[in-house]
């Protein structure tokens, strides 16, 4: 059975920065990639915001440049999905491995839109990425469902295309950055619906509509549009984890301050961790602890 001292899981930016700062402390790493394809949550995002570089920076060209520079500093790239961690045995559909400390960093995963029609309709009208489906809505009207970052960016990016873009948040306020919020309030091409949420998707083949619920005036009322694009939270990738492993309320995985679970050898950092603040930068910063304090430990 192949052994590492050190296995990092999930090819994000935070697993590749991870194994990145493990393997610069000199130990052996094993990086767990599912299905070799780095990238995470930002692989379709073309234009990174907050990312400290001289220009900008698109999500694939950032993990394509850590992953060659982690195989220069001999990190295995393992294109693997693991399923469970039980006792530093690490198991996955093509095999088993062994290691002395663990980084999870398996992020999360979109919410779908919990409506009739949004499931039917998915890659039919209803879509989770502007950068990739954006460029199919030009002069249409788009909705955008979801009131955090990742949904005002995503419509700001598609209001380059579309007529119109209707926001229907269930808040009375953006939960966004604030350079976000000022874009989307001063352009009258953003049609913004407070308090309230998207019922039911509308369509045979295609996205014809969506019904809009205000709870405030408990309404109804049927808003035409061509495309649906959904951000209304995220799911954590916590179920390889043993069920020992603390999660909060939501299922995102409770760390102390160096990102180790209350299981000793077992780290979690970025998007999958509890109180993860949602940057990339966020996420930089945490691998960096946790691959450092894995490298420390593995002497022991
Ligand atoms: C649309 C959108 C735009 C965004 N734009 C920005 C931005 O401009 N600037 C910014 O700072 N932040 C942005 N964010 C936030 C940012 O994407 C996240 O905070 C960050 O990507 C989290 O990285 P991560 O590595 O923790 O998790 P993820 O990116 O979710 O990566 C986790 C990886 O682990 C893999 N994985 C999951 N389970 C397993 C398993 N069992 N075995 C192996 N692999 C597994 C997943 O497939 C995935 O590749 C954006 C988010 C979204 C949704």
């Amino acid at each position: 059975m192949a052994s590492f001292d050190i296995a990092v899981i999930g090819g994000g930016i935070a697993g590749l920065t991870a194994a990145h700062h493990a393997a610069l402390a000199g130990v052996s790493v094993g990086h767990f990639i599912a299905d070799g394809m780095p990238g995470g949550l930002v692989m379709n995002v073309g234009a990174l915001d907050g990312w400290p570089a001289a220009g900008a920076v698109g999500g694939a060209e950032l993990a394509a440049g850590l992953l060659g520079r982690n195989e220069e500093l001999g990190v295995s790239l393992v294109p693997s999905r693991i399923d469970s961690i039980q006792a530093k045995t690490l198991s996955g559909p093509d095999g088993t491995w062994r290691t002395k400390q663990v980084i999870v960093a398996t992020g999360a995963s979109l919410r779908m839109l919990d409506a009739p029609g949004a499931e039917r309709l998915a890659g039919r009208g209803v879509s989770q990425c502007a950068w990739c489906d954006g460029g199919l809505y030009r002069d249409a009207e788009v909705v955008v469902a979801g009131g955090g970052d990742a949904a005002l960016s995503e419509a700001i990016h598609l209001a380059e295309f579309a007529r119109s873009v209707t926001i229907v948040t269930r808040s009375e306020m953006f939960r966004a950055r604030r350079s976000y919020v000022s874009r989307v309030a001063d352009d009258e091409r953003f049609k913004l619906r407070w308090a309230s949420e998207i019922v039911e998707v509308l369509g045979d083949k295609g996205v014809e509509g969506v019904r809009v619920r205000d709870n405030e005036a408990g309404n109804d009322e049927v808003v035409a549009c061509n495309g649906l694009f959904v951000f209304v939270g995220l799911a954590p990738n916590a179920g390889l984890l043993p069920p020992d492993v603390a999660r909060d309320e939501r299922g995102f995985v409770v760390t102390d301050a160096h990102f180790e679970t209350a299981s000793r050898g077992i780290f979690a950092v970025g998007a999958v961790r509890s109180g993860y603040g949602g940057r990339l930068t966020q996420a930089v910063a945490e691998a960096t602890t946790a691959a450092e304090h894995a490298a420390a430990r593995c002497d022991d």
